[in-house]
């Protein structure tokens, strides 16, 4: 596959105006209505060789995600991006603003960056809807003095169902995982290369792999596990999970379900879209008042799923995951659902044997646990 930068040189010479999303949850059909290709920089660490300009200025203590984006910006930014976007999504992002304009600036290579503030208090209060709404009001202007087009709600609403349409093929690529019909890891990889293309291109491949893969028969269905984090883990590791007799039946993963679960509907004002949809978005922990209905929302899914097994795949000093897996690892556990914790760093990406085995006894134990269930339900 193409690295990261390849393929953003690529879009540039196809002639994309390429902006580059800070993730997670970024306001993708705005920036695509006036024209611009939006690509979230999700997961850059497999690109990312080696940390020396992000390392001047971010502690070794900040998450990968946030450092690797920061490396590429830095290092390869004004080559690849015509802009930038970030919001206030975390304390680690929310931080990065002005720590990259600065730096960016010292070295004669500045790129044009917007930002949005999303309200950290429920979107239900008005003052709070009223606050995104100017916000989203001050960004189209910014967009169109950036792009010289007007603002056209027709195009907005266009973009509104483009990126509707990708959500529900991605849910249902996803649903074709659940069954077998596709290997968790293809699955994963697809919805991931949505940064690296254009959403059209993006749109076509999940609609061709969705129509080849709904005429397979279901899979074989091992113990059936649910993943849970702000990225998949690497495929070495989605590779493990699979070959040791685990099928991922379900997932709440910052960069697959939680960005595609939500579908807002479709509108021509940004305001009420965007109210919508960060308003009812599926909970994450970076969404502050969505986090209190994660437990429910996990519990639920453990439920309907037929969960068995619950992998926590954290990123390594993301404080906001790590300040909730307790009280989900006790909820889960009363449900006698088995958990595993594992943690990925900066460096872990080329040392990943040691997950493997702990996913290996993991699965082992599952299996076994399994088949004695089923022997005492035969005996029954
Ligand atoms: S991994 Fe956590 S701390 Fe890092 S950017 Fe994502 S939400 Fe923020």
């Amino acid at each position: 596959m193409q690295s990261f930068p390849d393929s953003l040189a690529d879009l540039k010479s196809q002639g994309h105006t390429l902006i580059g999303c800070f993730p997670l949850y970024p306001p993708l059909e705005l920036l695509h209505s006036f024209g611009l290709s939006p690509v979230v920089l999700w997961g850059l660490r497999q690109d990312i060789t080696h940390l020396t300009r992000s390392d001047r200025h971010l502690q070794p203590y900040a998450c990968g995600v946030a450092r690797s984006l920061s490396e590429f910006v830095l290092s390869r930014g004004r080559e690849l991006l015509d802009a930038i976007f970030m919001y206030n999504a975390c304390d680690t992002l929310r931080n990065l603003p002005e720590i990259l304009e600065s730096s960016l600036d010292r070295h004669g290579a500045s790129i044009p960056l917007f930002r949005l503030h999303i309200p950290a208090v429920p979107l239900s209060r008005p003052f709070a809807s009223d606050y995104l709404n100017e916000r989203i009001r001050d960004l189209i202007g910014e967009l169109e003095k950036f792009t010289g087009r007007s603002f056209s709600a027709q195009t907005f609403l266009n973009s509104t169902e483009l990126y509707n349409r990708q959500r529900r093929l991605s849910r249902d690529l996803e649903r074709l995982a659940e069954t077998g019909r596709i290997r968790f890891a293809d699955c994963s990889d697809i919805l991931l290369s949505a940064g690296r293309m254009s959403l059209d291109d993006h749109i076509s491949i999940l609609e061709r792999t969705v129509r080849e893969f709904n005429g397979r028969a279901p899979g074989h269905q091992g113990v059936r596990i649910m993943l849970s984090g702000i990225l998949p883990p690497p495929v070495a590791l989605l590779d493990a999970i699979e070959r040791t007799g685990l099928t991922v039946v379900a997932n709440d993963i910052a960069a697959l379900r939680r960005s595609y679960d939500y579908l807002p509907a479709a509108s021509a004002d940004p305001g009420a879209y965007y109210r919508d949809l960060y308003r009812n978005h599926y909970p994450c922990t970076t969404i502050l008042p969505s986090a209190d209905s994660r437990l429910e929302t996990i519990m639920q899914t453990v439920r309907e799923s037929g969960v068995q097994g619950f992998i926590f795949v954290g990123e390594k000093f993301c404080e906001y995951e790590y300040f909730e897996i307790p009280a989900v690892k006790r909820m889960i556990e009363a449900e006698g659902v088995r958990t595993l914790e594992l943690e990925i760093g900066m460096d872990d990406a080329l040392n990943l044997d040691a997950y493997q085995t702990r996913i290996e006894a993991f699965a082992e134990m599952l299996c076994h646990e399994t088949r004695g269930s089923r022997r005492d339900n035969d005996a029954v």
